[in-house]
């Protein structure tokens, strides 16, 4: 029997909010000591009321219209009631019934490398609201003891429900990554899952192909990252398919919590229905209205927006002219992307000056400078394990080593050479084109017509090196040093050579 996959997500986004959602403790104190970023409010003392953070609320609003929800025009919250220590007023003040925004949908970008029109998925947005996060729990090795850190209680949070639009693990963590870039186009959150500013908890059943029933479903907590999302419901998959295969369908419904070391998902408590959370409407909190005359008009926020993640990779692509292989990776990070526009657009303005210029290399220069950035600058990052921001190339200068690439005054393996001290210094790279000497032979065509004579002429060592002698190269950068008369470096003709040998 062919078996479809069902999966839905449930969303929990932090706010990068200065202060608290209800009172005016900062944010984010969870890096702090334990219980130093706390106050009567957030610690549930009785007599003490809770004070709306209206940030909180414009940036639910802004990522409700991102995800392209209606807004409702009155909204309120509720006591969400269940007894834990990690809820010192044995209430969470939630949404229950008036979310800020429903009806929404995302649509999943294409995998990289296929054009954005070949594939898309639509997934349903089924509401977002807004409420306040729990304090942290901790245990003793020995399990004697807990420990609460209040410092998380009062974080403000999005919750973000999907509807049940994923037949695949994959697009469940596509789904998730362009979330979580979109909340980082908005500035609400840094949305990291793996510290914890976005916890994820996925449900997922399966049906016979072409069925339209829902089986009863299972919903797995406790995953910190996209990629553990998708393992986790892969995992799923195939326990359920043995179910089914065995006539044993999950006949209720179950929580499992991923055990990253396993690989797997184990069984937790059962779920709780919604019955036993008592909801009602928050009586210290007035209802809120959204609308002209409003505090916060919806319409006055969507004209805020920025360019969100899928219209700037169109745009990327098509006016920029960077590849769709490259897109996906620059315009992730919204400061990469900056860069990158301010790159292209410098490169437009060097390549007019130079006496090249043509429509030709114009319209190569998106497409080389996506590619530069996207595997070289990044790769030269990665390797030495610092972040794009941490990089010291401006733009004006990746722009100006570009053209002289483009314009074949220097070849790719100096160009790259050059990048890596402009990474590491911020230097310009003319100025260090001259401290190394390649400026006079820069011409990379002299340097070429050396290295091809050398190799030309010498076959022996040309032959050695072939069979493995590595430093057989070292005789035909010393002819190639006598042709130019020591005008070359020597660095950059050992490059030179052995890039030409290996791709003999
Ligand atoms: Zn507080």
């Amino acid at each position: 029997m062919e078996l479809e996959p069902i999966i839905g997500l449930e969303i929990h986004v932090q706010m990068k909010t200065r202060t608290k959602m209800f009172c005016g403790c900062i944010n984010h104190g969870e890096h702090e000591n334990p219980n130093t970023a706390i106050c009567p409010i957030c610690t549930g003392h009785p007599g003490t009321l809770p004070v709306l953070n209206m940030v909180a609320v414009t940036y639910g609003v802004r990522t409700a219209l991102a995800l392209n929800c209606r807004i409702l025009e009155h909204v309120k919250f509720d006591r969400k009631n269940y007894f834990y220590p990690d809820l010192p007023k044995g209430y969470q003040i939630s949404m229950y019934d008036l979310p800020v925004g429903v009806e929404g949908y995302l649509d999943i970008p294409a995998t990289s490398g296929a054009k954005e029109s070949d594939h898309r998925t639509r997934i349903g947005i089924t509401r977002l609201h807004l409420e306040e996060d729990a304090a942290k729990l901790l245990h003793s090795p020995d399990e004697q003891w807990s420990f609460v850190d209040y410092n998380r209680a009062g974080t403000p949070l999005m919750e973000i429900v999907t509807q049940p639009d994923f037949r695949a693990p994959t697009d469940a963590r596509r789904f998730l990554q362009e979330l979580q870039t979109i909340c980082r186009y908005l500035g609400v959150s840094d949305a990291d899952m793996e510290k914890g500013h976005m916890r994820c908890d996925a449900n997922i059943s399966l049906r016979p192909a072409g069925s339209t029933a829902f089986w009863p479903k299972t919903e797995i907590k406790n995953v910190n990252s996209t990629k553990a999302v998708e393992r986790a419901l892969e995992f799923e998959i195939r326990r359920q398919t043995k179910l089914w295969q065995t006539n044993t369908p999950p006949s209720t419904s179950t929580t499992r919590g991923w055990d990253d070391g396993k690989q797997a998902t184990v069984d937790q408590r059962e779920k709780e229905g919604e019955g036993d959370y008592r909801y009602f409407p928050e009586p210290d909190l007035p209802p809120l209205h959204f609308g002209p005359l409003q505090p916060i008009d919806p319409e006055v926020v969507r004209r805020t927006l920025p360019e969100l993640p899928a219209a700037k990779r169109h745009r990327f692509v098509e006016e920029l002219g960077v590849s769709a292989t490259d897109v996906g990776t620059i315009t992730n990070d919204p400061a990469l992307a900056d860069f990158t526009e301010q790159v292209i657009s410098e490169l437009h303005a060097w390549i007019r000056s130079t006496p090249d210029a043509s429509d030709d290399l114009l319209a190569k220069a998106g497409r080389t400078a996506g590619g530069w950035i996207a595997s070289k600058l990044l790769g030269i990052g990665n390797d030495r394990g610092t972040s794009f921001g941490e990089s010291k190339a401006t733009a004006e200068n990746v722009a100006e080593l570009l053209t002289l690439f483009l314009t074949h005054r220097i070849n790719s393996t100096i160009a790259q050479q050059l990048l890596e001290q402009m990474v590491v210094t911020g230097a310009d790279p003319s100025q260090l084109l001259e401290e190394m000497h390649v400026e006079q032979v820069s011409d990379t065509d002299t340097l070429t017509t050396a290295v091809e004579a050398a190799i030309t002429a010498h076959p022996g060592p040309v032959a050695d090196y072939r069979s493995g002698k590595s430093n057989a190269v070292q005789f035909l950068v010393g002819q190639v040093m006598k042709a130019t008369k020591g005008t070359a470096n020597p660095g950059v003709v050992r490059t030179l050579l052995e890039e030409r040998l290996r791709s003999i």
